[in-house]
């Protein structure tokens, strides 16, 4: 069987969740035999979360691997658990998701003999393609299903069907069928001459800056809400806006979709109910955050690759970290 895989479509090495990691296989998925099946097969690989944290090998650097376990160590979870099947690997191996979120933690003592669970925003720049992607997978669809536990027409419980891939309304005169949902957000650099536009939220890490983002609006393209986004929160009218590159960002469910456009003016007005703090940064003074007041996002982060593009002045930086 052949399998697809999604390094192979990216144009510029992938970040850490953005190979999808996966083949989805879509059609073994709609067979209603499939999970009993991967549930009594012992070469499936389960893929824990709970609570929105994902499994981790405790070998190596803190957070730097995906930690699969084999069935007779879940076994006992499985009745209590949420199961979805993600897809096959290289190697044809079937990933399955156990979202083991009602599990109480004390019960959950057994697993600490394999991995530990963490938060992925925290994984070590050392992670692979594919375990990224593959735990950013199975937290965002865990998520969705945690979120749609009744039906958004009716308010009636719901079911999981389709290996996982749909959630079904149990009555029986609506039967609305819910398709997991992905949120669309911008993410934008912004440079005037030899600087760029950097800003902060309230909320964000102590001293991060970062360039201006924000979720795409109904009816709106992704190219006017990060022109939006940009004169909304700074007042800079922004031209040239051309499309680089896009990050799932599954905390909890968005698509960063990554632009670059150039300021019509240098001049600001920056919305403080928007942001914290917006201002333009030469690379000189970029150069000179470390040990400062001030520091850039989390290498991995889409974010940080449109800032460091800029920073390098590469048309195809391409990066492991
Ligand atoms: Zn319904």
């Amino acid at each position: 069987m052949a399998i697809f895989d999604p390094f192979k479509i990216h144009p510029a090495k992938p970040y850490h969740l953005d190979y999808s990691g996966l083949d989805r296989d879509d059609v073994s998925r709609k067979s209603p035999k499939l999970l009993g099946q991967l549930l009594s097969d012992p070469k499936t690989k389960f893929v824990p979360v709970w609570r929105s944290q994902n499994f981790f090998s405790k070998h190596g650097k803190p957070l730097s691997a995906m930690r699969v376990i084999k069935l007779k160590n879940v076994s006992r979870f499985i009745e209590m658990a949420e199961i979805i099947y993600l897809g096959r690997d290289r190697n044809q191996d079937a990933h399955v998701c156990l979202d083991l979120s009602k599990v109480e933690p004390k019960m959950l003592e057994p697993l600490n003999n394999f991995g530990v669970f963490g938060d992925l925003r925290e994984a070590d720049v050392s992670i692979s393609g594919d375990d990224g992607s593959i735990m950013g997978y199975a937290r965002a669809i865990c998520h969705w299903h945690q979120q749609n536990k009744h039906c958004s027409s009716c308010g009636s419980v719901t079911i999981s069907a389709n290996s996982g891939h749909h959630r079904k309304c149990k009555k029986n005169d609506c039967g609305a069928t819910l398709f997991p949902r992905t949120d669309p957000a911008v993410i934008i650099a912004v440079t005037f001459e030899n600087q760029i536009l950097l800003g902060r939220q309230a909320d964000w890490p102590k001293g991060m800056l970062s360039v201006l983002a924000g979720f795409v609006e109904p009816g709106e393209t992704p190219e006017h809400a990060a022109a939006r986004e940009v004169f909304e929160e700074a007042g800079v009218l922004t031209k040239n806006i051309v499309y680089k590159y896009s990050q799932p960002w599954p905390f909890p469910a968005s698509l960063m979709l990554g632009f670059t456009s150039e300021a019509e003016s240098i001049e600001l007005a920056v919305n403080t109910d928007e942001v914290e703090m917006a201002g333009w940064f030469t690379r000189e003074e970029i150069g000179l955050f470390e040990g400062g007041n001030f520091h850039l996002p989390r290498k991995l982060s889409i974010s940080r690759r449109l800032i460091d593009d800029w920073l390098l002045k590469s048309k195809s930086y391409d990066t492991a970290r």
